[in-house]
Order: C-alpha cells, then structure tokens, then sequence
C-alpha cells in the first residue's frame, strides 16, 4: 500500500501528502548501486528511478510476482524502447536474472498482447539468464533460498561481497529458513516487519486466528529471528499505510531498540 493512500484522510496519509518523502512511501524495491541491480518493480518504479537519479540500469531480479513487486515491469520496456523501430536500444536491455523455480511464475505476467516476458525478449528489451541456487554478477555471488511455502512460490536473496554479506528479504517469508547458514552472520538483514499488533489503525486487534499469521510473523517474532540468525543490523522495509505510523514514529521506535532501522524511500545504506 503506498503511503498516501489515494483518498485517503487518516492522519498519516494526510501528513505524507502535506511532507512528501520520507513520509510519503511508495511500493517495496531496492537498488544495488555497486551491480547496477535492481530488486522488484513496484508500481511507483518509473518515478523511484527518476527521483533517485538512476542513470544505469543492467540487472533485475524477482522476489515474487505479487502485483506490489511486478506491477512497474513497464519500466523496462520505457528504458529500452526505441519509437522509430518499436524494437530496443540494444545497449538499454536489461538482464533478467531468475532463478529456475521462478520461471514458471514470470509466464502469468500477462497483458492482452500475451506473455510479458515473452514480449519483451522479442522485442529486445530484456535478456534472461536463469541460475539454480547461486550465480555471481561483477564479484557480488547471490544466492536464491526459496520459501516453502504451499501455493507461491517467493525467494529471499543473499548478496556476498568480499566479507560482507546482506540478506534481502522483503516480503512473504514465513517459514523463514533460518536453519539455512547462509542467512546467518549477515552485516545487514534487509525484512518486513510483519505484523504490527498494537497502535493500529480503527484501533483493530488481529485475532489469534487470522489469515495474515498464517503468512506473517509479528513484529516481536521478526526481532527475535533477527537475534537468532544474529544479524549484526535489522533494516525494516515494506511499512503498510494500515500500521498507523509515521517516519517519525518509526524513527522513536528505532531509538528505543539498539541495530534496527526502518527504511524510507530514497534511503541510501552502505555496508
Ligand atoms: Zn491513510
Ligand atoms: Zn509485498
């Protein structure tokens, strides 16, 4: 959900209308500047890119084809196309970077034209290469952990750089593969926060019971895994307009608890 909700008057939207970015949100990406990488195309993707001055874009990858991460995919084909020819700039293509359980997915992106994907790598836009476990892109090695989870298939990316490691996992991933080493030791663990239970909006209490805890861990949880995989930073991304809380309520809360952070658009880290 972006922040202002369109029509929305509640406090936070209001205020994120009034202020803009850091209090305005839009949807969950994330651009690795060493690699040229990009993670997820939310809606907002066009306008993130521009507003971050992006100038390259070589590499994208997937974490899941939830219309929140791949709704902004039309991002490729505006970098790449070339009016005169309706085919790309071959220097503008992109190179799509799946992992193989993954593929099956991308085919249900569709329009009316068909296959997105399909569409795109006929036309130039995009180039695909698809790796199983682990592939490396200029000396970052990336591992892909799939989530096991029944009806979806969503992955969590593990970046290695040199002795530095970050843990990517933005959305959908309960059960969390904790007892896998390679989300372990990591400088920066990179996760939505889950379910906020106190302070909600319409004053709502989530029953034992609900849907979402079957799919989300709870704030407290997500700390506590956080400690076990002993993550030496928690940065928290993908905040829900429905959390009721402001960058300034998400700063307090950052204060009171040592190593966590939480994410605003346009957020540089360096790890
Ligand atoms: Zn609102
Ligand atoms: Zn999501």
């Amino acid at each position: 959900m972006t922040i202002p909700k369109p029509l929305c008057q509640c406090e936070i939207c209001t205020e994120a209308r009034e202020k803009g970015v850091p209090y305005a949100r839009s949807g969950p990406a994330i651009f690795i500047h060493d690699i040229q990488l990009l993670i997820d195309t939310p809606a907002e993707i066009s306008i993130q890119l521009n507003r971050e001055n992006i100038q390259k874009l070589d590499y994208v990858m997937f974490t899941h084809m939830d219309p929140d991460h791949v709704e902004g995919i039309r991002a490729l084909e505006q970098i790449a196309l070339d009016f005169r020819t309706w085919r790309a700039y071959p220097e503008k293509k992109t190179t799509l970077i799946v992992p193989v359980s993954l593929l099956f997915e991308l085919t249900k992106l569709q329009t009316v034209y068909g296959n997105i994907i399909d569409y795109y790598i006929a036309q130039g836009f995009i180039h695909l290469v698809d790796f199983v476990s682990q592939i490396n892109i200029k000396g970052f090695t990336i591992s892909a952990l799939q989530i096991n989870r029944q009806h979806e298939v969503s992955y969590i990316y593990v970046f290695e750089s040199e002795d530095k490691k970050i843990v990517y996992a933005p959305c959908d991933v309960k059960p969390f593969p904790e007892e896998n080493e390679a989300v372990h030791n990591a400088d920066l663990l990179i996760i939505q926060p889950g379910i906020i239970e106190h302070g909600l909006k319409h004053d709502y209490v989530y029953p034992q019971n609900h849907i979402s805890r079957k799919t989300l861990y709870t704030f407290d949880e997500t700390l506590s895994l956080g400690k076990r995989i002993k993550a030496d930073q928690i940065l928290f991304t993908h905040l829900e307009e429905y959390w009721n809380r402001s960058h300034d309520d998400y700063l307090r809360l950052s204060k009171i608890i040592p190593d966590i952070a939480f994410a605003w658009d346009g957020m540089h880290v360096s790890v």
